[in-house]
């Protein structure tokens, strides 16, 4: 039996998908072997790395003067990436400390160059996004790195600031999840496997035009232009991440695209904020409500022995995975584009029935 795994990365997949890669798993499309012990230079692979690009491309919007680069690493690797390739000389890197992760990009950032904090929300412990006048860019600023959603905080970014500066977004945990205004946009980033497939493969978003001036004074895997000159196939790429993630913008086409995802998204995470905000107290959300996720929902009982007693109960009725982060504790439901809308009414209904027993 499947449960309802509201696993904050990486996530639950369309059964329908796995079923798929499953049925394929032995004898790809009548090959006599697997995907995964193919060359990746054969022709059966090449297709299905094609198909993904320009799955990704369809499905997520992405205009024609961008190019998108299927990279190992993860997000972390791209906190690096980023500074390296796009910082020149005499120039420095914003960033908006929002949570968990903007503080580890600017972190990354600064091993590297001058990166510096353009607001910081650790004085209000990571429970809102910053207002557009909030955000400090100095001079010589080359980009304002931002984090969509702060997947462990539970805070999202409700529109992108328009700061005079290009926009670097780390979108892991929102990825083809809602509309972004690429025209801000520099770059962008995430790890696929929050939303859009199995781990192992950071999708990277760059301007085309840029590639002609990042750095090139570096070692190949580095270099965003020596990936994109070999369309990412310059080494070995992560294949059965890359075949299954192009299954699942298949399955994100088929359901309306990204526009459904976000609406989804919006009406989902919405279901459960309604069962927090009708508890009378019981249950509470320690984010701004403007700037509430609609990926990673966060919440808390009364007491952290009923967080854990909650936790364990719903474990018990095939609700799994709910526990916060161990830096912020408390309950979180990542509830990401493949969950099914049965499991998010039976957190509700979980919410209630938990709530009427020890409220
Ligand atoms: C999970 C996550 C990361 C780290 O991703 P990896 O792929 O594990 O490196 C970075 N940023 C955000 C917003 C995340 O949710």
């Amino acid at each position: 039996m499947r449960v309802h795994n509201f696993c904050a990365g990486p996530c639950t997949l369309p059964l329908e998908v796995l079923e798929e890669v499953r049925d394929e798993l032995v004898d790809f499309r009548g090959s006599g072997m697997s995907l995964i012990e193919m060359s990746h230079r054969s022709p059966e692979y090449e297709a299905v790395h094609e198909e993904a690009l320009s799955l990704f491309r369809s499905v997520f919007v992405v205009p024609a003067d961008r190019t998108i680069l299927f990279l190992q690493g993860g997000a972390t690797l791209q906190f690096a990436l980023v500074p390296i390739n796009l910082l020149g000389e005499g120039q420095r890197a914003a960033y908006v400390r929002s949570g968990t992760w903007g503080k580890g990009a600017l972190k990354d950032a600064a091993a590297w160059g001058d990166a510096y904090a353009a607001w910081d929300g650790e004085p209000v412990g990571f429970t809102r996004m910053p207002q557009a006048h909030e955000l400090e860019i100095r001079t010589d600023t080359r980009y304002l790195h931002v984090t969509s959603n702060e997947t462990i905080e539970g805070i999202r970014m409700a529109s992108f600031p328009d700061p005079g500066v290009p926009l670097v977004g780390d979108l892991s945990s929102e990825y083809v999840s809602r509309p972004i205004p690429w025209e801000r946009f520099d770059v962008v980033y995430g790890g696929a496997q929050k939303n859009l497939g199995p781990a192992g493969l950071a999708v990277v978003v760059v301007r085309t035009d840029l590639l002609e001036r990042v750095r090139t004074d570096l070692p190949s895997y580095l270099r965003y232009d020596a990936h994109a000159a070999k369309d990412s196939l310059m080494n070995t790429p992560p294949m059965f991440a890359i075949y299954v993630m192009g299954k699942v913008l298949r399955w994100i086409e088929g359901l309306g695209g990204v526009e459904a995802m976000a609406e989804r998204a919006e009406r989902r995470s919405g279901a459960v904020y309604d069962a927090i905000e009708t508890s009378e107290g019981f249950y509470r959300s320690p984010v701004d409500a403007a700037d509430r996720s609609h990926m990673n929902v966060v919440f808390r009982t009364p007491s952290d022995d009923l967080d854990a007693a909650f936790v364990k109960e719903a474990e018990g009725g095939g609700l799994v995975n709910l526990k916060g982060h161990r830096s912020v504790g408390g309950i979180r439901a990542s509830i990401y584009n493949a969950m099914t809308d049965e499991g998010v009414d039976a957190l509700v209904g979980f919410m209630g029935t938990f709530r009427d027993a020890n409220g």
